[in-house]
């Protein structure tokens, strides 16, 4: 499978691809997968799960090979816990699957959509196309039955492989994965003898381990436990403990239960299958639902474990200062708002992805994009390991993602989001007459609705420009006779239509022509030093500080009125 011409840069992307297609076999459609489940708000370091997968099938398409990206919805599992901010009444909905449990916020179907609908919108925003299956439907519907079956009647091998990679139980951090948790709720479910008296564990009755478990038919909870299985007409007896409900299921027939997770993940593997899926670190402890299944997979389903990579943790900094829609934890959604799509692309494929890394949505937020806009104009002259990073960000196999016509620095763009705090219109005709040209404020988008909206939400009050609502008095009456002069010649020269150039050449020239000198003229020793005085004057009376935004700029974004009233003309 070409690869691309021999000298042609090698990234994470090429080898994961390399690996996908020799798992698939020369000349097959190639299967790359992701799985999550909807839970709760899906953050930026989950994101990984889903991205990881789009780059190696947008590598595929480019070398032509024919591939697609099935996501899994984890949505048949159960409701684990009401977070913070949910009625306590939802409580009752503990254990039932995150499709049957109702939306809190009343504008979905669901909980399971209400939390996969922002992400899904997301992933559009970022040209990740993929095949989405929902588990609730392939289980309701039945098409896993086979499987389902095979597990069951297999039993007592899968038994064994779980019994000898099972460890002494280790409760998991918070920041758990839900598979991770799922694990643990499997081995709380399966293990409860597992610690305690040994002869208890030797009569362990096999069907407290049965690798199947349904949902309670009457009160929809998978607080049930299995007292009997008859593998002649497969029907399986329980008992709910929270509502007290004995009843049975037909295997065969009936299809209200799933496969417990460790062996869940392997048959879908099978019956996808899957030959690259991306595995969170925490999956790769001894034990972990991956070894386990890359044992199962092989044993009971005829397939062999998908090629992979781990994927090292997302960390946020700077997250305290923000409002995230994930209660503290930033979610794609947050990140698109400040930065344009083919950024966000790029901070996950740029680095391996067992690097971890933070994501900032502080200040440095305009050095990544004074960084993204250089590494755009270094990709249009040559071909190396970050450019690619760069191309792989930019576009897909649908297209270029969106980028403005007109690429003005995000630093411009909020300085004067930043002065103005004004609308689109204002700050593109500011932009215009900063040497910008431009036929519309379409021209300056995605990118100017990001930069006010970074501007609004990210930048701290105190760092904010706070332009004077009245001239400082006080101020204008003390001035010395150097800045006296600065002013009246500034005043007098400012054009009544400035553009940046006139601008410049006044901030710039009135300090030349207050020691006689032309605005053309170099610039001498004693001129230097008295341009800075000049400049922190322009700072005090315009924004009661030091220092701001560069003071063409802010010139131009206050408006020659404003700048006359304040200087005291
Ligand atoms: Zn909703
Ligand atoms: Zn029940």
């Amino acid at each position: 499978m070409a690869r691309g011409q021999q000298g042609d840069p090698v990234d994470w992307v090429t080898r994961a691809a390399d690996d996908a297609v020799r798992h698939a076999g020369e000349g097959n459609r190639v299967t790359v997968a992701s799985g999550a489940s909807p839970s709760g708000p899906i953050h930026l370091g989950n994101l990984r799960e889903f991205i990881t997968p789009h780059f190696v099938a947008e590598e595929l398409r480019r070398r032509g090979v024919p591939v697609r990206h099935l996501h899994s919805w984890d949505d048949f599992d159960r409701f684990r816990k009401v977070p913070a901010g949910v009625p306590a009444e939802w409580a009752e909905h503990i254990g039932r699957p995150l499709t049957a449990v109702p939306d809190p916020w009343e504008c979905h179907a669901s909980w399971a959509e209400h939390f996969k609908a922002p992400l899904q919108e997301s992933l559009r925003e970022l040209g990740v196309e993929m095949e989405e299956v929902s588990q609730t439907e392939m289980y309701t519907s039945g098409a896993y039955r086979d499987q389902v079956l095979l597990a069951v009647s297999r039993r007592d091998e899968i038994e064994a492989v779980l019994a000898k990679h099972r460890t002494k139980r280790v409760a998991p951090a918070d920041d758990a994965s839900e598979q991770e948790a799922a694990d643990l709720a499997d081995s709380v479910a399966n293990e409860d003898d597992e610690e305690g008296d040994p002869s208890a564990a030797a009569s362990a009755d096999a069907i407290a381990r049965f690798p199947y478990r349904p949902y309670c038919r009457e009160c929809g909870r998978d607080t049930v436990t299995t007292t009997a299985y008859d593998d002649a007409t497969t029907t399986l007896s329980y008992t709910c403990s929270s509502c007290g409900f004995e009843g049975t299921t037909d295997l065969s027939t009936d299809t209200d239960g799933k496969l417990v997770w460790k062996v869940d993940w392997p048959m879908r593997w099978a019956y996808e299958s899957v030959n690259f899926e991306p595995a969170g670190r925490d999956h790769m402890t001894p034990g972990s639902s991956y070894t386990v299944g890359t044992e199962l997979v092989s044993s009971i389903f005829d397939w062999r474990a998908p090629a992979r990579v781990i994927y090292a943790f997302v960390g946020f900094a700077g997250v305290q200062k923000m409002s995230s829609s994930a209660g503290g934890v930033p979610t794609a959604t947050d990140a698109l708002r400040i930065l344009e799509s083919p950024m966000l692309r790029w901070l996950y494929v740029r680095r391996a992805p067992t690097q971890a890394f933070d994501i900032d949505f502080g200040a440095s937020v305009v050095r990544l994009y004074d960084e993204w806009d250089a590494l755009g104009r270094k990709a249009a002259e040559k071909s190396d390991v970050a450019t690619l990073a760069w191309q792989r960000a930019s576009s897909t196999a649908a297209g270029t993602l969106p980028t403005p016509a007109v690429p003005v620095p995000f630093r411009t763009l909020s300085s004067v989001a930043d002065v103005t705090a004004g609308s689109a219109e204002l700050i593109s005709r500011i932009i215009e007459s900063s040497g910008f040209p431009h036929d519309s404020v379409d021209d300056l988008e995605p990118r100017l609705t990001k930069a006010m909206q970074w501007t609004a939400e990210h930048v701290p009050a105190d760092e904010r420009t706070n332009v004077r609502s009245a001239p400082d008095t006080e101020r204008l009456s003390s001035l010395t006779e150097d800045e006296e002069l600065w002013l009246r010649i500034f005043l007098d020269r400012l054009p009544a239509e400035p553009d940046l150039d006139s601008v410049t050449a006044v901030v710039y020239g009135t300090p030349k022509v207050a020691r006689g000198l032309g605005f053309e003229d170099a610039p001498t020793d004693q001129v230097k030093a008295d341009q800075k005085d000049f400049f922190r004057l322009l700072y005090n009376l315009l924004v009661s500080a030091d220092r701001g935004p560069r003071l063409p700029t802010l010139v131009l974004a206050l408006g020659t009125e404003k700048v006359r009233h304040l200087l005291g003309a």
